[in-house]
């Protein structure tokens, strides 16, 4: 059976033809790891799970490469670094950051069903391939340094925009207000930039520094998947900048004509009709969420509107969610423990382009005594298992991280700093727990939830 994808590259709907079936390569953007991962995020993460189960069912489990990263270099995580750890040096309060956000991470998606990447390769563990990528940029022309800056020349690149069908005379219009007067063109961006000495970095040619956010993924998919490879995801919010800059790096430093043969992204999720929000009080993280719900009732809620359309995240939803799950497993029973396998007309659905509302309907079709069978089949090979004991609570609290955020409050408040203390107090609040400060100047504190 073909399997047909939509191709962001072209705007069409193509059959799915791996470069080699005996290894078939995909790459999706992963999480920034500063903060707890949201149910936005949780999109592209179950989208591509699906999409990986599907083509380890097609080309056999042995036959595909998944890799998805971590993005553990940004300046986000510098600031929350220094603003969770302020007594810390920097390196280490940066580790802790991405450590707890990661870790925080994996144990959300296992919730919801995800199985783990074949690989899930760090930034900062590929900053030497990084720095391989963009002297081969330098040396092929495509790229120059200018005020601490190794940038990236989109003029050098004649059809620079081609994903996002953007050219860039739309962008030098649009961009007059401020161009940075170091950059030949507006839209060069930074494959590498300086560090002062408070500020992580690495050495490299061009001083100690560190690298933007682009290179980073065209390193790690050419670390693990080569010059050209399948398919490559994320949220349409990547198209541009990020995947456009990742295809210039790539196919500029290796001379290639493409960087992916397809390019998928998802579309937007968006909370009882409202952009979700810190401001709005709207915000979900998956971790939140999974204390009120068993992670396979989100898992299917993601999973009833196709991934390309924006999908509204409702209690309703979700209520109606729990109901189609507990049904199917009320007449199912207890998975068998043998592998699962897609039902024909689940798969064929699959195989349009991911059309997962028509593979539901599928499984209520298959939603009766004679196939109860094939029913648990499909179920186990869309990821669920029957696991609805609900609610299961959120991760058991880690108490080192809460005495860390404890002193680093402790020694906000030493310094008169209020405004600061109260953030980490809400901080705590947020994350269930709520401290009380004693008269000996020690503070406790227990988990409320
Ligand atoms: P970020 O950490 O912001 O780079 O996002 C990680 C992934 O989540 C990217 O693939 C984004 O496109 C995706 N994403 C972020 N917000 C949403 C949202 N509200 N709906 C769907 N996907 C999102
Ligand atoms: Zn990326």
């Amino acid at each position: 059976m073909s399997l047909r994808l939509y191709n962001t590259l072209t705007r069409t709907k193509e059959e799915f033809v791996p470069r080699d079936p005996q290894n078939v390569r995909m790459y999706v953007c992963g999480p920034t790891v500063y903060d707890f991962a949201h149910i936005g995020n949780a999109r592209p993460v179950i989208v591509f799970d699906l999409l990986f189960r599907l083509l380890r069912q097609v080309y056999g489990e042995a036959h595909v490469t998944y890799v998805r990263n971590i993005t553990d270099v940004d300046d986000k995580i510098n600031a929350r670094a220094l603003r969770d750890f302020p007594n810390l040096p920097l390196n280490e309060a940066i580790r802790n950051v991405t450590e707890k956000t990661a870790n925080q991470f994996f144990a959300d998606v296992a919730k919801l069903g995800c199985l783990e990447p074949t690989v899930q390769p760090r930034a900062t563990d590929n900053i030497p391939q990084m720095i391989t990528l963009i002297g081969m940029l330098l040396t092929r022309g495509h790229a120059y340094q200018a005020a601490g800056e190794v940038l990236f020349s989109v003029d050098s690149m004649p059809d620079y925009g081609r994903l996002s069908q953007r050219n860039l005379e739309d962008q030098q219009a649009g961009a007059r207000i401020a161009v940075d007067a170091h950059k030949k063109n507006p839209a060069d961006f930074v494959l590498w930039k300086l560090s002062s000495d408070d500020e992580p970095g690495w050495d490299s040619p061009w001083g100690r520094g560190r690298p933007g956010w682009h290179i980073e993924c065209s390193a790690m998919s050419n670390r693990y998947l080569g010059e050209v490879f399948d398919i490559h995801g994320g949220g349409l919010d990547l198209i541009f900048p990020h995947h456009e800059n990742e295809i210039a790096q790539t196919r500029c430093a290796f001379g290639t004509p493409v960087m992916a043969n397809i390019w998928m992204h998802n579309g937007f999720l968006q909370v009882e009709g409202q952009k979700m929000s810190k401001s709005l009080g709207n915000f979900l993280t998956i971790n939140e969420l999974l204390a009120d719900w068993p992670g396979e009732v989100l898992r299917f809620n993601m999973l009833r509107t196709h991934y390309r359309q924006p999908i509204d995240w409702t209690i309703k939803s979700l209520e109606e969610s729990r109901r189609t799950l507990e049904s199917f497993f009320n007449n199912v029973g207890t998975l068998h423990a043998e592998q699962g396998g897609f039902a024909t007309p689940v798969l064929e659905a699959l195989s349009d382009d991911l059309n997962t509302p028509k593979a539901i309907a599928g499984l209520h079709a298959l939603d009766r005594p004679s196939a109860q069978n094939e029913l648990g089949q499909t179920l186990k090979a869309l990821g669920f298992t029957g696991n609805l004991a609900s609610p299961h609570g959120g991760d058991a609290v880690d108490d080192t991280f809460v005495e860390a955020l404890i002193a680093a409050r402790l020694d906000a408040r030493k310094a008169k700093n209020w405004a600061e203390s109260d953030r980490i107090r809400d901080q705590l609040a947020g994350m269930g727990i709520a401290i009380k400060d004693d008269k000996d100047g020690t503070t406790s504190w227990e988990v409320k939830r």
